[in-house]
């Protein structure tokens, strides 16, 4: 029997694109929605055939802008996946949503089919900013949404970009003090960065240094009131995102949707999965470890240090660069100050 599988399943529409996105979507507010839930639903059948009845222990809807779903679309997918593997009674199931193409009743609609945690990208509390990032929300209609949602017997998060042009740590810090007083258990903390083929990749803004960045990153960890659990993300014990601590664990899962990609185990063989499952490629074990250190060091727990992560990474290393990181029960984790210069470690760390 195949061990349990996590799901992330993508939509890849917009409303619009913001201008700092690089993600896999496109700008298309009135999608057609049958031909997605088709599609779909004839991925997972695939999957089943391949996989067998797999326990689902976690389900993510990311985008995209996976809000934009109506809420049969949603239904017609949760009873897919509920008819073809067994979706765990503790089950995460989640959404992200983006506050300009959710109201209350949709909201409920969700939950009626199996939602409880919602994922809000908020981004800022300033309508200017919001603007300038290509929101197509303002700062009142998300502080909206988290006063309803908190109201549901749903888990809440929200999403925060920091680090925009003529950003201070001050100003982040102040952004951390209202997002206290909206008393949520999660957050996630993103710093903007520039790609290419993006609106910001071609204009010339005038961005912080990397050690204004570094001090706005500080600025978050000691004004939130949420621990950080990760480089990016923030929250109470036990209200963590459980599908992205168990990818970040190293646990398996499959991505659904073209612009999805998955980490796949059956028989013991680790295989990498793209798209809808037509790239499947066998993952050799010291990759898949490396893979495992570079996701399990941005979480402050750190990795286990099992044989497999032992004959891949620079013991030397970790053991001349306390202060980055250091090894703790058994695992490997990078220091508050190794957070910062995550990518600069796992390239030392790594044989
Ligand atoms: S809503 Fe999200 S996925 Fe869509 S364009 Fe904006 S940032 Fe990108």
């Amino acid at each position: 029997m195949t061990c349990p599988h996590n799901i992330y399943i993508h939509v890849p529409y917009c409303l619009a694109k913001c201008n700092y996105c690089a993600f896999f979507s496109t700008a298309c507010p009135r999608p057609d929605w049958v031909q997605y839930t088709h599609g779909i639903c004839t991925e997972i059948e695939n999957w089943t055939q391949k996989i067998g009845r797999i326990t689902v222990p976690t389900v993510f809807f990311g985008g995209g802008t996976p809000s934009l779903m109506p809420v049969s679309v949603f239904a017609t997918i949760m009873n897919k996946l509920r008819d073809c593997w067994d979706i765990a009674n503790d089950a995460e199931i989640s959404i992200e949503a983006n506050p300009a193409t959710i109201d209350s009743e949709k909201l409920d609609g969700f939950i009626e089919n199996g939602l409880n945690r919602l994922s809000i990208g908020v981004q800022s509390f300033d309508d200017e900013k919001l603007r300038f990032l290509g929101r197509r929300h303002n700062a009142s209609d998300a502080i909206k949404l988290i006063e309803y949602a908190g109201t549901r017997p749903i888990r809440l998060s929200a999403d925060f970009i920091y680090g925009l042009p003529n950003d201070t740590a001050k100003a982040v810090a102040d952004m951390c003090h209202q997002i206290n007083d909206l008393h949520l258990t999660h957050c996630s903390m993103y710093e903007l960065t520039i790609e290419p083929n993006t609106p910001f990749g071609k204009m010339k803004l005038d961005m912080p240094s990397n050690d204004a960045m570094a001090d706005m990153y500080i600025a978050i960890g000691e004004t939130l009131k949420l621990p950080r659990y990760e480089v990016s993300n923030y929250a109470t014990a036990g209200n963590e995102c459980r599908h992205n601590m168990n990818i970040w664990d190293g646990a398996p899962y499959i991505g659904i949707g073209r612009g999805a990609s998955g980490r796949v185990l059956i028989d013991n063989v680790w295989y990498e999965q793209m798209g809808n499952g037509e790239i499947f490629t066998p993952i050799a074990s010291d990759t898949r470890a490396v893979e495992r250190i570079i996701m399990g060091l941005r979480t402050v727990r750190g990795i286990k240090l099992d044989p497999e992560i032992k004959k891949v990474i620079n013991i030397d290393y970790v053991n001349n660069h306390p202060e980055y990181i250091q090894v703790r029960d058994n695992r490997i984790r990078a220091t508050e100050h190794g957070m910062i210069i995550l990518d600069d470690i796992i390239l030392n760390l790594v044989k």
